[in-house]
């Protein structure tokens, strides 16, 4: 009897040993919320956070600001493309405002493009437009580009199988950080970088409801996936991508550029 109520405990802790937690006692057992002291003093909850904190400065570079350079693209280039990506919405207002952009950068375009890179498709969130609660902007966007990657009338005409190939090639702009089935689907995809711009965290900060997954987790829990990893960028040009998300949960916040309040407190775009 002794023995069948240890033995559950005692696998309990070696699974934690590995994970690197701190153990369960039986007290701890017997409670909703435990608050055991974490290696170095803290509590369970700042321990995961330190280990997020980790996860996502092995997992991410940041592009903070414009003397940066990452994988030889400058700054000015990576805005450019988090502006189109914020400009996919279909006004500068919608509830949620979540565009994106996919851009091939190992195709400059030359003197014409000013060595942008290519735009293979767009994306926005039109989950509540369409019916279907997974066309995240995300999502719609890597639809289209498969569309467009192998459409018979289209510019690339690809095969499916050259098609799926070719997401290597790109980088997927979206002016905010992917949920984690997004976020999944980019690792799916290959997608050779993901540039977002504000954080999730950000997000909840501002009172969107999120699965609390980062885009940093579900990276590093990719790792088993053929291919190339994806490089994530993050927090690019979030002075411009934050407005986005800031007025849909609190009445106080500004509208979004080209918008007004409403009289029910939502924004709308000005006449
Ligand atoms: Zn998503």
């Amino acid at each position: 009897m002794m023995l069948r109520k240890i033995l559950p405990m005692i696998t309990l802790n070696l699974i934690r040993v590995l994970l690197l937690l701190p153990p369960f006692t039986s007290a701890c057992f017997a409670t909703t919320h435990c608050n055991n002291p974490a290696p170095g003093g803290g509590t369970f909850s700042s321990s995961a956070k330190q280990h997020q904190h980790q996860l996502e400065q092995k997992q991410r570079r940041l592009l903070a600001n414009t003397q940066t350079a990452i994988n030889g693209i400058p700054f000015s280039t990576r805005a450019y493309w988090m502006r189109q990506a914020n400009l996919a919405l279909d006004h500068p207002c919608p509830f949620a405002a979540f565009g994106t952009v996919i851009v091939n950068h190992t195709r400059q375009m030359g003197e014409e493009g000013g060595g942008l890179g290519e735009l293979v498709c767009t994306g926005r969130n039109v989950g509540r437009a369409s019916g279907n609660p997974v066309m995240h902007g995300e999502i719609a966007a890597i639809t289209n580009c498969s569309h467009i990657l192998t459409s018979p009338s289209g510019p690339y005409r690809l095969s499916p199988s050259q098609a799926i190939a070719a997401f290597a090639d790109l980088t997927l702009y979206t002016n905010a950080e992917s949920c984690p089935m997004c976020a999944s689907a980019i690792r799916w995809a290959g997608f050779r970088e993901y540039v977002y711009g504000t954080s999730i965290d950000d997000l909840v900060e501002k009172g969107w409801r999120q699965i609390s997954i980062s885009s940093a987790e579900v990276f590093e829990r990719s790792g088993d996936l053929p291919g190339k990893p994806t490089e994530m960028i993050g927090e690019a040009l979030t002075n411009e991508t934050s407005g986005f998300f800031e007025w849909q949960f609190d009445d106080e916040a500004e509208c979004p550029r080209g918008c007004q309040r409403e009289e029910n407190g939502g924004c709308k775009p000005e006449v």
